[in-house]
């Protein structure tokens, strides 16, 4: 789908997978105006594909929209377009377990244009990929990096908005995390408070059997991290979102008082974290059975194993 000053959104279109050609003056390539969601499709043992709270996702390429300068795409018009590359490309949806087609929407400033202000054209695209198991051979801990150096956003930035310039700047600090023998890295913000990992959320269990999470104005509000605290308030667990301090972290784990950390995204969904490394230390994570039985609760209602009771699924292929 196209948008521009004037001519509000139009053409939407299926076409063949391919290249798409852009002007070398086109404003995304110099100023990173662009911004992104990821969604899954899956495939019922019945044959029906569903995916989980689109409407979740398209109010979040709306927000992310409001913070590049970008036109907000109606929700109805998101909705729809997952619906027709279903009804084209559906068939490539996987069946099995943890198995899925990946959805990747993305918007960006089409116009060839060298001055830096909003850009007056965009185009929306969609498109798919069917993704396998995360883990192959079944869920472990995770070990993660400590960034110190590099953060992934700043206040008044672009951390809360799904852009690739937040994914650009988390490149050089995920090396260093590989380069440290770890999966993941963890970013701090300005005030030393736990932030996110580069594509996940972090949640933390506590000894009382609470769940709390870092809020921040810098943080992507996952909609993994929201469903899996529903479930877990629908089991009677307290659920916090606040500010969580690297100190309050450390010394939680040290005196056992938090019992879990884990990390969720729609790609991994649930996966605990085992380790956090930093330049001069490394603390061992305590791991249980909370996070796998809400990743297991929460996958079977994806697949249409278990009633969806909240409503978060919706048909793609009827
Ligand atoms: N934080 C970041 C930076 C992410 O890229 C993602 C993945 N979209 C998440 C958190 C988790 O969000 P969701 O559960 O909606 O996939």
């Amino acid at each position: 789908i196209c948008w521009s000053v004037g001519g509000g959104w139009h053409r939407p279109r299926v076409q063949p997978y391919g290249p798409i050609s852009l002007d070398p003056a086109a404003a995304v390539l110099h100023y990173g105006q662009e911004i992104f969601e990821g969604i899954k499709a899956y495939r019922h043992a019945d044959g029906s594909i569903h995916t989980f709270r689109p409407d979740q996702n398209g109010l979040r390429l709306q927000r992310s929209a409001r913070r590049l300068a970008l036109p907000e795409l109606p929700v109805s018009y998101f909705v729809q377009s997952l619906r027709e590359l279903i009804a084209v490309d559906g068939a490539w949806t996987p069946s099995g377990a943890d198995q899925s087609l990946y959805l990747r929407p993305f918007m960006f400033a089409k116009e060839a244009f060298l001055g830096v202000r909003p850009a007056h054209k965009v185009a929306y695209y969609l498109i798919a990929s069917p993704a396998g198991a995360y883990f192959r051979g079944g869920v472990k801990p995770v070990s993660i990096w400590l960034s110190e150096d590099y953060a992934r956003a700043g206040r008044g930035g672009t951390g809360a908005a799904k852009t690739g310039g937040n994914y650009a700047a988390s490149l050089l600090p995920q090396a260093e995390a590989f380069a440290h023998e770890c999966d993941q890295v963890v970013f701090l913000d300005q005030d030393r408070n736990v932030e996110e990992l580069g594509g996940m959320n972090v949640v933390f269990v506590y000894k009382d059997g609470t769940l709390v999470t870092p809020e921040s104005p810098s943080i992507l509000e996952g909609i993994t991290r929201d469903s899996i605290l529903q479930l877990a308030r629908d089991r009677g667990h307290t659920v916090e979102g606040r500010a969580v301090s690297l100190a309050e972290w450390r010394e939680g784990v040290a005196s056992g008082d938090i019992v879990e950390v884990f990390a969720c995204g729609t790609a991994a969904v649930v996966t605990p974290i085992g380790m956090l490394k930093g330049a001069d230390f490394v603390d061992e994570q305590p791991t249980g059975e909370l996070a796998l039985s809400l990743r297991e609760e929460l996958t079977d209602i994806q697949y249409g194993r278990r009633e969806d009771t909240h409503g978060w699924l919706m048909r793609l292929d009827d």
